[in-house]
């Protein structure tokens, strides 16, 4: 079995075939799967995604691609849905946060903002985070060690191996997916091998960061499987010891995973969403970047 730690399945890319992208991924094996959500406008859609997938999950957040759109008001919004959600087997953090540096049109004091008052929101509930990582590993780690929060997931991680370490020993594990099937992705593919098995999780952050295999093309859970067999050749172990290994590390760093796992469709709360909550308006990131 495998767990795509990072899916953003309730995008408007998937709206017209939702329902075969799920089922397509488990029959590939996909038994977990976690929506972060990207603003507050998303957090009845991820939570309506998260509930039609077998082991499926959400977190909530305010991304940073979104915080040009966002209001400070949302910051109260949000602590009263994480409030909520913490009945819900299928909630299981705060994500997705973080700095974009790469994006050059963002406010970093703006960004700064919704970072730190959501960590502080992770911190009240002791619950993990889902961290966007660009150009920002040290700006982010400076954060984390004022405010502390519990660990969880740095995405799409591509740093130096001393970067790595600092969010590792801060509680956090790396999420590799896409980036690693490219022979040219050298700092990444030298981290997937080179940090040790019990901090890596896999992700395919669908539909963005397509592997190798259908570059440019929309990406999709059931790609995970292949991706986390590039990652079992790099590493020269077998695929048993890699699915267990990034299994365990995702139930470890995201605790309330381990129950959502279990869940069936329909398992879960239910109040305020609806079948049509499905139809998201997440409709593509302000930027045209990658989520
Ligand atoms: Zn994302």
């Amino acid at each position: 079995m495998w767990i795509d730690t990072h899916c953003h399945l309730d995008a408007a890319e998937f709206d017209a075939d939702r329902a075969t992208v799920i089922a397509n991924a488990t029959a590939a094996g996909v038994a977990g799967l976690v929506v972060p959500a990207v603003e507050c406008a998303t957090f009845d859609a991820a939570r309506a995604a998260a509930r039609a997938v077998p082991g499926g999950a959400y977190a909530l957040g305010i991304h940073p691609l979104y915080t040009p759109r966002a209001r400070e008001e949302d910051i109260a919004t949000l602590r009263v849905a994480v409030e909520r959600a913490m009945g819900d087997p299928r909630f299981v953090g705060i994500g997705e946060i973080g700095l974009d540096y790469f994006v050059k049109t963002l406010d970093t004091e703006r960004q700064q903002f919704f970072y730190v008052e959501q960590l502080k929101i992770a911190r009240d509930f002791d619950l993990p985070v889902i961290l966007h990582v660009r150009r920002s590993q040290d700006a982010l780690l400076k954060q984390l060690r004022i405010f502390t929060p519990r660990g969880g997931i740095a995405h799409a991680f591509n740093g130096s191996r001393q970067q790595a370490d600092m969010f590792v020993e801060r509680g956090f594990c790396l999420g590799f997916g896409g980036q690693m099937t490219f022979d040219r992705a050298l700092q990444i593919r030298r981290l997937a091998v080179e940090m040790p098995l019990s901090s890596i999780v896999l992700e395919t952050d669908a539909p963005d960061i397509a592997p190798e295999w259908i570059y440019k093309q929309r990406n999709s859970p059931a790609e995970l499987p292949r991706m986390a067999k590039v990652l079992a050749a790099l590493r020269g172990v077998t695929l048993e010891v890699l699915s267990e290994a990034t299994c365990a590390n995702a139930w470890r760093v995201l605790p309330r995973l381990s129950g959502a796992t279990a869940m069936k469709p329909g398992d879960g709360l239910a109040a305020n969403s609806s079948p049509m909550s499905l139809i998201s308006p997440n409709s593509g990131s302000p930027s045209g970047q990658s989520r």
